[in-house]
């Protein structure tokens, strides 16, 4: 079995000719694996579970960078605001407000994706198009002082149809380059957070520069 550096280095290589920032998914995975990555440099990690971030935040150094990228409720917010670098997950309007307030209590500004549907499946979270073009050209947000939206964050349909895959992920590009455009004091649009494992080099042929990549390197889950 090749080491957590191991594949890590593998993925680099492979990827030598993209810019882009490796998000290690470390859900499920103990502690003494998401240090192998540390002690060779890696230091962005993500988790979907906010008491398995809250845990693993404190039990491990300091600088690392913490990605919450999983569906996140309102009433946990305030457990992961003081120190998340970045929340990929964020898909209405009700959780960026709670967000700020959490934010501004803990004098913070952080930093969001919004989570938009550009796959097949009804159950993945998110929003669409509309709601986020809407959102972004609303006046709402102009108030949200402690939040900057960074970019968005997309899944592709689970499937091995690769041209389906390409187009969604252009989609998601598309509304990108779009939003990026719109002038709003709340949002830097530099992230498109897309791939995972089985599609990460796709999204990066299609525009991502954020990868979210778990069983490519920590190894398969057990969810036993
Ligand atoms: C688990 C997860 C990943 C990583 O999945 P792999 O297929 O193991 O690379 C990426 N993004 C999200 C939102 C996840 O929940």
């Amino acid at each position: 079995m090749p080491t957590v550096a191991e594949n890590i280095r593998k993925i680099q290589q492979e990827l030598d000719q993209f810019q882009y920032e490796l998000v290690a998914v470390s859900k499920t995975k103990p502690n003494n694996l998401i240090l192998e990555a540390y002690e060779m440099g890696h230091r962005h990690f993500g988790e979907n579970k906010v008491q398995d971030l809250v845990d693993k935040q404190s039990a491990l150094p300091s600088d690392i960078c913490w990605h919450m990228i999983g569906h996140l409720q309102s009433n946990k917010v305030k457990y992961i605001a003081p120190f998340v670098h970045l929340i990929h997950g964020v898909d209405s309007l009700k959780l960026l407000r709670i967000i700020q307030k959490e934010a501004l209590k803990n004098s913070r500004t952080i930093d969001c994706l919004l989570q938009t549907h550009i796959a097949e499946e009804s159950t993945k979270f998110g929003f669409d198009e509309t709601e986020v073009i809407k959102l972004i050209e609303g006046e709402e947000i102009h108030h949200l002082t402690n939040i900057r939206i960074v970019g968005l964050m997309g899944m592709a349909t689970n499937t091995s149809n690769e041209s389906q895959i390409r187009k969604e992920f252009q989609s998601l590009k598309n509304l990108f380059d779009h939003l990026k455009d719109i002038k709003n004091p709340r949002t830097n649009f530099q992230v498109m957070s897309m791939g995972m494992s089985s599609d990460y080099r796709i999204a990066l042929e299609e525009g991502s520069n954020m990868i979210r990549v778990g069983s490519s390197i920590f190894g398969a889950r057990d969810y036993a």
